[in-house]
């Protein structure tokens, strides 16, 4: 099953509506890889449905999250939610200086996935991680500004 798919599928299962707007959404989401904000969202949606409005947006975003489609990363510092199509377990990275977030895959880490579900007695589906730091191109501004002064 693709990704557009599975989001129709959950759809009508759901009993949500499935429109042009909200299939976009979903698409723009799954495709990205800049775990954008509603804000940056909506800009985008807004070429190709142009009489969007910005709530549209958020209220689709929600219901996305609320049906496990799409995972809401919370705010890294900028007051804004994040957005994440990739549903799979992977790590995050949060730059707190310019606000990307990037993914990064390691090879599954059984060994504390093991040591999660004994000591809470939780059958493990899945895994969302977030780690926060300097990316290297802040760590290079930084670096350039400290040379300067
Ligand atoms: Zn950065």
């Amino acid at each position: 099953m693709n990704d557009i798919e599975l989001l129709t599928d959950t759809l009508k299962q759901s009993g949500v509506r499935i429109t042009p707007q909200r299939l976009a959404i979903y698409k723009l989401l799954v495709e990205s890889e800049a775990h954008p904000t509603a804000s940056v969202i909506y800009e985008q949606i807004r070429t190709q449905f142009p009489s969007i409005s910005l709530m549209t947006v958020y209220n689709t975003l929600e219901t996305l999250v609320h049906l496990g489609l799409v995972n809401s990363l919370g705010s890294i510092g900028d007051d804004n939610v994040h957005y994440d199509g990739n549903t799979s377990s992977h790590i995050n990275l949060a730059c707190i200086t310019c606000h990307k977030i990037v993914d990064i895959n390691l090879p599954e880490n059984k060994s504390q996935e093991n040591r999660v579900s004994v000591a809470s007695g939780f059958q493990l589906i899945g895994a969302r991680m977030m780690y926060y730091g300097f990316c290297p191109d802040c760590q290079k501004q930084t670096n350039i500004t400290n040379k300067k002064e």
